[in-house]
């Protein structure tokens, strides 16, 4: 990583301040840690690209993830830049999450499959050729209430059956 790419980062994050009429030089300072830190927590250019990237996004209200308050989040004077980089995503942008979760809750309620998973179940007997040598995946829904479907296959066989 170059100091001269180091430096357009900065100035971009510091533009950030001024097009939010929020510079001074405590700010100006923070969003210096924020990048420095990111610099020395991410030895790889990739990962630091990719932090720089999710920070730049989020702190700049104008942005194209139009995440409104974390500007104001990340500039408190009782939140330190480490506390920011501990943030996890919904911390950093709670509106969008909600958004996600309540999708999430529409996909589950329309399709009834939840969890998939496969094993192999010495108990379960084909029915064809009576061996022990069973496979199945589990369609698991989301509701305890509804009854899980396995979808079973010999591998003996070759027969394949729902139970
Ligand atoms: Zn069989």
């Amino acid at each position: 990583m170059s100091d001269a790419f180091r430096r357009v980062i900065v100035s971009k994050l510091i533009e950030i301040l001024t097009e939010n009429n929020v510079y001074n030089l405590d700010n100006v300072n923070k969003m210096i840690k924020l990048e420095d830190t990111i610099f020395k927590e991410n030895n790889n250019v990739y990962k630091y690209k990719d932090t720089i990237r999710h920070y730049y996004n989020n702190l700049n209200p104008n942005g194209y993830v139009q995440n409104k308050n974390f500007l104001n989040v990340f500039l408190q004077q009782n939140v330190s830049v480490r506390d920011v980089l501990r943030m996890s995503p919904q911390q950093i942008f709670p509106e969008r999450w909600t958004d996600v979760v309540k999708k999430l809750s529409v996909i589950q309620k329309e399709s009834m499959f939840y969890t998939v998973k496969s094993d192999v179940e010495s108990m379960l007997k084909c029915g064809k050729c009576k061996q022990k040598k069973v496979e199945y995946t589990e369609l698991q829904t989301r509701s305890a209430d509804e009854p899980m479907t396995k979808f079973c296959y010999c591998s003996n066989c070759g027969f394949r059956w729902k139970m």
